[in-house]
């Protein structure tokens, strides 16, 4: 069988990296999702004055601190994106961009949340040609036409993975750092309006051309979480919570900007704090009702 974790975190910001402090803390086996830069959020702030301690540093110094924070503690980022989150009896079925497989008894959300609003036709379609990760899914583009929506730099990887596998693939960078893919990839530098389809996508708009496609990958740093994981409850566009960070799926809990506003690094901070106090009463009370 493979290891089960105590708690499984999704995300490295604020949120997570204090989830796992005070689950290690408290001598869970945890494991920990995210990125080595620990948070692009972080490491974008000019200058942090609202934090204890803080003040005046750099998101980058900041961002040092939480590092060397983990280190000593010997906790390690799995720099890995998670893409899938079965609730199976009881524990979760984790399953990451890379085709890796975890288990983890609870799990608790981090992965902060995606500026800007979804596109027009992106929830109609999921599934049915919109999708949010290459790796997983590019093998039902073999000889078709797919386009990536890239938020980030790092998602120009995908672009050129997928020129393996389809026919043609159009890239549309969402950020204004130079775009370096393959040359088979042909890069499109428009607004994204609209997927549409019939019973699957069939064209995406942009303000200046329409493209015929088969698929429309959205890359973001963060998916939405409610397609991370099936049936959680989601309110205001936030995952629903109540005071102890417990979502609607019992041993799955959520924190951070994920949650709700005020997005503030203590804020995030703080719920990763109570969430993690959480998925450990949530745990000993599981250990204690089973002895
Ligand atoms: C430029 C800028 C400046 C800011 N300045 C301040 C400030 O001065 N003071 C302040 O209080 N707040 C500030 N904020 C807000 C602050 O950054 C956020 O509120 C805070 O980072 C939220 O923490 P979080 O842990 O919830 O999410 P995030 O910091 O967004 O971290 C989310 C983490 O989840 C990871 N992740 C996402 N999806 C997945 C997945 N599927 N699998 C694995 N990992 C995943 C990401 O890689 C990331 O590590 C600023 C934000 C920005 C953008």
């Amino acid at each position: 069988m493979e290891k089960r974790y105590d708690i499984a975190i999704i995300g490295s910001g604020p949120a997570g990296l204090s989830t796992a402090i005070n689950a290690k803390v408290r001598k869970k086996e945890i494991i920990l999702f995210g990125s080595e830069d620990i948070s692009s959020k972080i490491a974008k702030a000019h200058g942090i004055n609202n934090y204890l301690g803080m003040y005046g540093k750099s998101g980058e110094e900041m961002a040092s601190a939480f590092r060397h924070h983990i280190d000593e503690m010997e906790i390690r980022i799995t720099p890995e994106k998670v893409t899938n989150i079965m609730p199976v009896d009881d524990y979760y079925a984790i399953l990451t961009k890379n085709g890796m497989y975890y288990e983890a008894a609870s799990v608790i959300l981090a992965s902060g949340i995606s500026f800007g609003k979804a596109i027009p036709g992106e929830k109609e379609f999921l599934g049915k040609g919109v999708s949010y990760c290459a790796t997983c899914d590019a093998m039902f583009y073999r000889g078709k036409v797919a386009t990536v929506i890239g938020y980030n730099k790092s998602e120009e990887e995908e672009a050129d993975f997928l020129t393996q596998v389809a026919e043609k693939v159009y890239y549309i960078p969402m950020y204004t750092d130079e775009v370096n893919v393959n040359e088979k990839v042909e890069v499109i530098q428009d607004k994204v309006l609209e997927i549409r389809g019939d019973q699957k996508v069939t064209e995406l708009v942009l303000r200046n051309h329409v493209l015929t496609t088969d698929g429309v990958f959205i890359l973001r740093e963060s998916v939405a979480a409610d397609s991370l994981i099936p049936g959680l409850e989601i309110e205001d566009n936030h995952v629903k919570v109540d005071r102890l960070m417990k979502t609607n799926l019992n041993g799955c809990f959520a924190a951070g900007d994920i949650v709700g506003k005020p997005y503030q690094y203590s804020k995030a901070a703080g719920e990763g704090n109570i969430a993690a106090l959480s998925a450990v009463s949530y745990l000993d009370a599981r250990r204690r009702a089973v002895v």
